[in-house]
């Protein structure tokens, strides 16, 4: 016998399996990975960088995530409506179409 690794109750040795849910992961099995986002019961299916280390995100807090970030990102720019981020956003394009125009002007005069 041994325990079951998953609730430590005494299984078979030669168990793959406990009804509580444990399973002996098969060769190239990926383990169960649960959302990083508290008291998300989701799977996992994405690694993120965070400021805080490694997250295993479900999709739907892998974006969640991002737009946290990007809201935040828009907060700290000062920009609160989405007409603001509108022109903001504009604004950058404008600013990096002109840097291409110029990066490209170097290369070819
Ligand atoms: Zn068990
Ligand atoms: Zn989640």
């Amino acid at each position: 016998m041994k325990p079951c690794p998953e609730c430590g109750i005494q299984i078979a040795n030669d168990a793959k399996w406990h009804r509580c849910g444990w399973k002996e992961l098969e060769r190239g099995e990926r383990p169960f990975v649960l959302c990083a986002h508290e008291g998300c019961p989701t799977k996992a299916e994405i690694r993120q960088k965070t400021p805080n280390g490694w997250a295993n995100f479900c999709i739907k807090h892998y974006y969640a995530y991002h737009g946290d970030r990007a809201k935040a990102a828009c907060a700290a720019r000062g920009l609160n409506t989405v007409d603001q981020m509108k022109t903001d956003f504009l604004s950058m394009s404008k600013d990096f179409a002109k840097q291409l125009e110029e990066g490209c002007s170097d290369v070819h005069p």
